[in-house]
């Protein structure tokens, strides 16, 4: 009995579709998953609909990229009220914010001289959310790079890279406060595997705990034996939820692939209490 708190599909940056994740997850021997796209809920009705129908568990989540100063945190949020109005509205400027963020990212690569489409960015994105990961398969396809992390080197779009472009993004706190307010139980994202910035010590949990946190994603797939057992203690010092999730995007054989993670159905349960 086992669960993987931490997915992505389609709907954001994934690979596979909402159902494909859902099959996936079943055929992986899964009693429980959540769903997890970045900054949006659009893939959570068919992933439910799809755990009904293949029998697995499916928890409704997302994952907000938010930003403190210089160090991008990601918020889990279980259970979303995706009915919620605020969080909708700010959802859509994220997205509206995506666009325009990948149109300034393309030019800044044309000038370069890596020759991108931006239809082809668009096309390859497939729904409205534009990441780099898109952009990084343009680049690829156009065999400017050899695999898709070059992409995220200085070179490209690496965070400070010379063609990328920071977007808007919320403070830890603002995103908190979102995700309470529409109702979703807010745990901080891999503590221990920030995109950018060193692993998060007790002091930074601590301020966000006081913001409203509930939880930490303990187990996760990037995370050393000693990350696991400096963020139990701190969960279990301090009264917070224990998750845990692979962040697949649905490359088979990568480190963070579907099974990489198997949380025990217990803390799942933990998370429902506190829910209902
Ligand atoms: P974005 O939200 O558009 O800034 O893109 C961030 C996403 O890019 C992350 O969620 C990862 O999926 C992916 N990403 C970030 N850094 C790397 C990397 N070094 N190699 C591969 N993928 C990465
Ligand atoms: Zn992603
Ligand atoms: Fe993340
Ligand atoms: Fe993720």
């Amino acid at each position: 009995m086992y669960a993987d708190l931490h997915l992505h599909t389609t709907a954001s940056d994934g690979i596979l579709t909402p159902k494909q994740v859902v099959l996936n997850a079943k055929e992986k021997g899964f009693m429980a998953i959540a769903i997890t796209d970045h900054d949006t809920t659009a893939g959570l009705a068919e992933a439910l609909i799809a755990g009904d129908k293949y029998k697995i568990e499916v928890i409704p989540g997302i994952e907000l990229s938010t930003l403190d100063g210089d160090c991008e945190i990601h918020l889990l949020g279980y259970y979303p009220n995706v009915d919620n109005i605020e969080l909708q509205q700010m959802l859509k400027k994220m997205i509206v914010a995506r666009k325009d963020r990948a149109v300034k990212m393309v030019k800044k690569l044309n000038d370069l001289g890596y020759h991108l489409l931006l239809d082809r960015v668009k096309e390859i994105a497939g729904s409205e959310f534009i990441g780099r990961p898109h952009i990084a398969l343009a680049l690829l396809e156009k065999g400017y790079i050899d695999n898709i992390s070059e992409a995220f080197s200085d070179e490209f779009i690496g965070r400070g890279g010379r063609a990328y472009v920071e977007r808007f993004k919320l403070t830890p706190s603002e995103g908190i406060a979102i995700l309470l307010q529409a109702q979703a139980i807010p745990v901080l994202a891999h503590p221990g595997f920030l995109s950018k910035g060193p692993p998060l010590m007790e002091d930074v949990i601590m301020a966000l705990v006081d913001s409203g946190l509930r939880g930490l994603e303990v187990f996760y797939s990037k995370h050393t034996s000693e990350q696991v057992e400096y963020y139990k203690k701190i969960a279990e010092d301090n009264n917070l939820l224990i998750t845990g999730g692979s962040d697949c995007h649905g490359q088979n054989g990568a480190i963070n692939s579907i099974g990489s993670i198997k949380l025990p159905y217990e803390y799942v349960e933990k998370l429902k209490m506190e829910f209902e």
